[in-house]
């Protein structure tokens, strides 16, 4: 047994080339084999990868999927969003536990099976919904849940399971151009090719088309950037790189998982396109871990445009040659962010990097290196094929484009749509079927919380700008409850790389819990203020900079929910922004001097 787990790692390494970049590729086949990542094997991984061992376990611990401790034959996480909770998560956990048990959060007695929380699935349309060893199981249901027991309890393995239970619905809503437009493989790239790189580039420009992740950068600007630059050649290594960001973390949003399950033509003509215009000739797709169960879908889409001369070498007989491999996460929001996402790549944690030097210049090896989401891939191929006008002029209001929405919480029909840019929150709220309203939280919990007299306000770069998250609640929510759920998701999801967000989305979580138990006074207002100015100014990364904006946001906007909970009942805010300002001046001053010394 030995010999042949010896031989697994081996045959591991080998199939990577022995390249450390493919470590965290490495460790996930070996949890998936072994339900955990034994010592024996980080020791050998050392040795054949020639990296430290502490290395090798820091990596382990910072990703979410990854496990010292074994999780068993059925290994189970349950979606614990905002969303998921309002469609009864915490009950369906509840009763999962009792029925077989076992605690959240713990192995079982015989290390069966593990059930744990995790922030959010990407199946917000159709919750309450868990993951099974990789697999969804959307709409759970009590007696769903009893059905998934009876098996366990049987020790069925989940492939001999119905397939029924696995099946996540598209849910799509509303379709625009893109939605609506039928797959034709190639056609993009075979206009592209008709003419210039620089034609495409300035196609791509006219459209106006931004990046749809959430940071809106002109997709054509970033495009330029990286195809002026000319790379540092390194030895088998392509000089630049094309990588999807299929890593949609948003609590809330689930579109590029649509994107990823039927547009994947899209899509990888999109990344195709990038290759041409910025001279790629390798690209990845970063699978998130909660989307893996797309991964063989995605993988035959390749094959098959390979089979196609779509893909590999000497496309369509051109000198284009690029090819897509497909890297699949294992569990960390921060990814999100373009630079941590390479650094992921290069089988690291996932901690942003300074910028600059940004990704178009200096990215995945050093090389100049495209990151763009799903959707914009799937955009610009579109751009490409049907030209710039027919994007453009999708707007209303002045507005032109469009943005594919994710639509979840209290509404008739959840789900996808895709909408013109411009739109004002109240013609959704129509759309969707919302009824009794009481707020809207537009691009997930980093993003914006707006009351009913804010509904005109439009989804657009200028305005309301989201990645794609559009949470609805009506008049029966707890709005404090959805602040302290997007609270302690920025505190799980801190990288810990820097002491103002590890410390400080921690001390935020267990003010916000005093003040929701009741226990609040006045200076715990006071203090979530306090941290929100050292964190905003001292954090290395949105995560940290933004982490208090849910607790703000619903103080400002719904002060009530607040106020009923302070004991000190004639709350008077007596926060001095000034002097949190000046602290946190000082802290950053002390910092100084102590790296300087050091
Ligand atoms: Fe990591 Fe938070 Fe610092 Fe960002 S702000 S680098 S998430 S610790």
């Amino acid at each position: 047994m030995e010999r042949e787990f010896t031989d697994f790692i081996h045959n591991q390494v080998k199939r990577y080339q022995g390249n450390p970049a493919y470590l965290l590729q490495i460790l996930r086949n070996i949890q998936r084999l072994c339900t955990h990542i034994p010592e024996n094997a980080i020791v050998l991984l050392a040795t054949q990868l020639a990296i430290s061992p502490p290395k090798i376990r820091a990596l382990i611990e910072f990703y979410h999927f990854l496990h010292y401790r074994p999780r068993g034959q059925y290994d189970i996480y349950i979606s614990d969003s905002i969303i998921d909770q309002m469609s009864g998560k915490n009950e369906i956990a509840a009763y999962l536990c009792e029925k077989l048990n076992i605690k959240l959060n713990q192995p079982s007695a015989d290390n069966l099976l593990t059930i744990a929380n995790t922030p959010c699935t990407g199946m917000s349309d159709q919750g309450p919904a868990a993951l099974i060893n990789g697999r969804a199981l959307p709409r759970l249901t009590q007696k769903r849940v009893r059905q998934i027991v009876a098996k366990i309890q049987a020790g069925i393995a989940i492939e001999a399971w119905p397939k029924e239970w696995f099946a996540v619905a598209d849910n799509i809503q509303s379709k625009g151009v893109l939605l609506n437009s039928p797959s034709h493989p190639g056609a993009a790239i075979k206009k592209a090719l008709a003419s210039s790189p620089l034609d495409s580039l300035a196609e791509i420009d006219k459209s106006g088309l931004r990046g749809c992740g959430g940071a809106g950068f002109k997709t054509a600007k970033k495009w330029k950037a990286c195809r002026l630059n000319s790379g540092e050649k390194k030895e088998n290594a392509p000089a630049r790189y094309v990588i999807c960001n299929g890593d949609e973390g948003e609590p809330g949003t689930f579109k590029d998982r649509v994107l990823l399950n039927s547009y994947s033509e899209q899509l990888i003509e999109g990344m195709t396109l990038c290759a041409y215009v910025i001279g790629a000739q390798k690209g990845f797709i970063y699978l998130r871990y909660e989307y893996q169960y797309l991964y063989q879908k995605l993988n035959d889409a390749l094959h098959k445009r390979r089979e196609a001369n779509l893909l590999g070498a000497h496309i369509l007989g051109s000198d284009l040659s690029f090819d897509i491999e497909i890297f699949i996460g294992a569990g960390s929001y921060v990814c999100g962010e373009e630079s941590a996402l390479i650094e992921s790549l290069e089988g690291k944690r996932a901690i942003p990097r300074i910028r600059p030097p940004f990704p178009a210049t200096q990215g995945y090896l050093g090389n100049p290196t495209i990151v763009n989401n799903v959707e914009s891939f799937c955009y610009a191929a579109l751009i490409i094929e049907k030209g710039a006008d027919n994007f453009s002029n999708q707007g209303v209001h002045g507005f032109s484009g469009c943005k594919l929405l994710s639509i979840s919480g209290d509404v008739e029909k959840a789900g996808i749509y895709e909408i013109p840019l411009g739109i004002p929150v109240k013609s959704i709220l129509n759309l969707c079927a919302a009824k009794s309203v009481q707020a809207v939280q537009v691009g997930g919990p980093s993003g914006t919380l707006i009351t009913p007299t804010e509904f005109n306000r439009v989804i657009s770069f200028d305005d309301l700008n989201t990645g794609g998250s559009f949470m609805v609640f009506n008049e029966s929510r707890d709005l404090l409850e959805n602040a302290l759920n997007f609270t302690r998701f920025f505190m799980n999801e801190s990288c810990g790389f820097c002491t103002p967000c590890r410390v400080g989305s921690k001390l935020l979580c267990e003010l916000a819990d005093k003040v929701a138990a009741g226990h609040g006074a006045r200076l715990d207002i006071d203090s979530i203020k306090e941290l929100n100015h050292v964190m905003k100014q001292m954090s290395h990364c949105g995560l940290g900079q933004r982490a208090a904006e849910p607790l703000l946001q619903t103080l400002e906007k719904f002060p009530e929910y607040f106020a009923k909970r302070i004991t000190d009942k004639e709350y008077q805010p007596s926060f001095d922004v000034e002097k949190s300002i000046q602290r946190a001046k000082e802290i950053i001053s002390i910092q100084n001097n102590q790296e300087g010394t050091q």
